[in-house]
C-alpha cells in the first residue's frame, strides 16, 4: 500500500527547502543580467584590448629606466577608422545608447542607472513576494537580504574582475550605484523579515530579546540600519571619513551577529571574501611611495606633481593619493590625474600631475599647509623655479577614466566644471598629442 499523499493546499510551507530555491533564482537572474552586460561590452573590450588600453595600469604607476622603446609609441597612434557602413553603424548605435546618459535633475543617476536599478528591485520583490505565506512566515524576505551579499561586495571592492571586464573607464566610482542598491535592498530583506517576525512574536505573546535567535536577528537589523543610514547622501558629503569608519567597523560585525543568527549565512560570507581578498591583493600591487611637490596656486588650488612617474595609466584616470603631511597619514583622497602620461602628453615638462580643488577640510590643510612651506622656502627656493613644498606620498590606482577612446573620433567637444576640468585636461592633453604625432605638418 503506497503512502497517502498531503494534498499541497494542507502542506506546511518549508521556507528552508523552498526559500534557498528563491535565493538560488535571484542569483541567476542578475548574474545572467550581468553576463548580457559583459557580452555587450565585449566589442568595446576587444577594440581596447587591441589599443592596449584595457590592462594599462593593472598592476599600478611604472617607473621608466630612461630608456623609452620605439614599441611603447605603438599604441599612440589613432585608431585606424573603419569603413563607412560601419562608422555609421557605430555612430547609430552609440545614438541610441547616449540617450541613457541623460540625468534628471538632483538625482545624481542616469536614466540607464535608473533601468537597471529598477529591475533589479523588481527581480527582488518578486522572490520575495512570489508564494511565500510571508505573514505566517517571513524567512523569504530574510534568506533574499542573505543573497544581496555577493552584489554588495562585487560591486564595492576598487579592484574587480568586473571593472576588467566591462573595460576601460568602469571602474569602481561608476558600479559604485549597484553596491548602494543591494546594501539598500538587504536592508528592505532584513526589514521585512524582522518586522513580520517581530508581528508574529507579539502575536503569539514570545519574546522579542533574550533567546539567541531573536536577540542576534534584531541585533543584525539594527547594525544593517546603521550601515544604511550611515550611508546616506547627506552623511558622506557632510562626514565622509566618519561614514568610512562606521561602514567598516559595522559591516564586520554585521558579519559575526548574522552567522549567530542563523546558519544558512555562512555560505553567503565566502564571495564577499573572496572578492574582498582580491581587491586587497590587487592593491597590494598598486601602491607607490613617491616623491611629490606641491605648489599652492592660490588658496583654492593646490597642484601635486609626483616624481618618478612615467607611465601605467591612461588619461583621465585618477588615484586615491595619501599625503604625509601634518597628521593626515590615515586618509586617501580620490584625485584625478590632469595630464597623460608622459608618451602620450603634449605639455613640456609632462609628469604625473593632480589638481586639488580646496573644497573641504583635507583639501583646504593641504593648501594651508603648502602655502606656510612655500613661505617658509620662498628665498631658498625662488631661484630653483618658485617656491613649493617636497612631500612623501602614497598612490593607489589608476582606476576609472574614459570608457571611450577620443582617439578614435574626428570632432571631440569637451566641457566641463569645477574639479571635473581635471579630467577633461588629461583626455584633451592626450588627443592633442596623438594627432600631432599623426600630422606634425598640419599644426
Ligand atoms: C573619482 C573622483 C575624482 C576626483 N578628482 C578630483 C580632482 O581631480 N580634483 C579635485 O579637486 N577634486 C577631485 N575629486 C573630489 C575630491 O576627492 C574631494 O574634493 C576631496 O576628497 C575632498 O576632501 P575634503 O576632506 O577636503 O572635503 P570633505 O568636506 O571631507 O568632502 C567634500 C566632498 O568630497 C567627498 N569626499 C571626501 N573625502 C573623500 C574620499 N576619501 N573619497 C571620496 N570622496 C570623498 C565627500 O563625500 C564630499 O562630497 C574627485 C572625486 C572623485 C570621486
Amino acid at each position: 500500500m503506497s503512502a497517502p499523499v498531503i494534498p499541497s493546499s494542507l502542506q506546511i510551507y518549508n521556507s528552508y527547502v523552498e526559500d534557498p530555491i528563491w535565493q538560488g533564482n535571484f542569483t541567476v537572474i542578475w548574474c545572467s543580467g550581468l553576463a548580457i552586460t559583459i557580452a555587450v561590452s565585449l566589442p568595446s573590450l576587444i577594440l581596447s584590448l587591441r589599443h592596449g588600453r584595457s590592462f594599462k595600469g593593472i598592476t599600478g604607476i611604472s617607473e621608466s629606466t630612461g630608456y623609452r622603446s620605439v614599441s611603447s609609441d605603438d599604441n599612440k597612434s589613432l585608431p585606424a577608422p573603419g569603413s563607412p557602413q560601419s562608422r555609421r553603424l557605430v555612430g547609430a548605435w552609440n545614438a541610441l545608447v547616449s540617450q541613457t546618459y541623460w540625468s534628471p535633475p538632483k538625482l545624481e543617476l542616469n536614466l540607464g542607472q535608473i533601468i537597471v536599478l529598477s529591475a533589479y528591485l523588481a527581480a527582488v520583490l518578486v522572490c520575495i513576494i512570489k508564494d511565500a505565506p510571508l505573514i505566517s512566515n517571513p524567512n523569504r524576505a530574510g534568506f533574499l537580504a542573505l543573497a544581496q551579499f555577493p552584489v554588495v561586495f562585487l560591486f564595492a571592492t576598487k579592484n574587480s574582475i568586473l571593472s576588467l571586464l566591462l573595460g576601460p573607464g568602469n571602474g569602481y566610482e561608476k558600479l559604485n550605484f549597484m553596491h548602494r542598491m543591494a546594501g539598500r535592498t538587504m536592508f528592505l530583506g532584513g526589514c521585512i523579515h524582522g518586522a513580520l517576525w517581530i508581528r508574529n512574536h507579539l502575536q503569539y505573546g514570545l519574546p522579542i530579546l533574550g533567546p539567541q535567535k531573536e536577540t542576534s536577528g534584531v541585533a543584525s537589523l539594527a547594525l544593517l540600519g546603521i550601515i544604511v543610514l550611515t550611508s546616506l547622501r547627506p552623511v558622506r558629503r557632510l562626514f565622509y571619513e566618519c561614514f568610512f569608519l562606521v561602514h567598516v567597523l559595522t559591516y564586520v560585525a554585521f558579519f559575526v551577529t548574522i552567522c549567530y543568527h542563523t546558519m544558512y549565512a555562512s555560505p553567503w560570507i565566502f564571495p564577499p571574501l573572496a572578492f574582498y581578498g582580491a581587491d586587497v591583493l590587487m592593491r597590494l600591487l598598486r601602491y607607490r611611495i613617491k616623491d611629490a611637490t606641491l605648489t599652492a596656486q592660490d588658496a583654492h588650488m593646490t597642484l601635486i606633481r609626483v616624481h618618478s612617474c612615467d607611465d601605467g595609466w591612461l588619461a583621465g584616470q585618477h588615484v586615491r593619493l595619501r599625503v604625509f603631511f601634518s597628521n593626515r597619514v590615515f586618509e586617501s583622497h580620490p584625485l584625478t590625474i590632469l595630464s597623460a602620461p608622459p608618451s602620450h602628453s603634449c605639455l613640456s615638462s609632462p609628469g604625473l600631475i593632480l589638481g586639488a580643488r580646496t573644497n573641504g577640510d583635507w583639501t583646504r590643510a593641504l593648501n594651508n599647509y603648502t602655502l606656510k612651506e612655500q613661505e617658509r622656502s620662498q628665498v631658498h627656493e625662488k631661484s630653483e623655479g618658485g617656491p613649493s613644498a617636497l612631500v612623501h606620498v602614497m598612490l593607489d590606482g589608476p582606476y576609472g577614466g574614459s570608457s571611450i577612446d577620443l582617439g578614435g573620433y574626428e570632432s571631440v567637444l569637451l566641457v566641463a566644471g569645477g574639479s571635473g576640468v581635471a579630467f577633461t585636461l588629461g583626455l584633451l592633453d592626450d588627443i592633442v598629442e596623438r594627432w600631432v604625432s599623426c600630422h606634425p605638418y598640419q599644426l
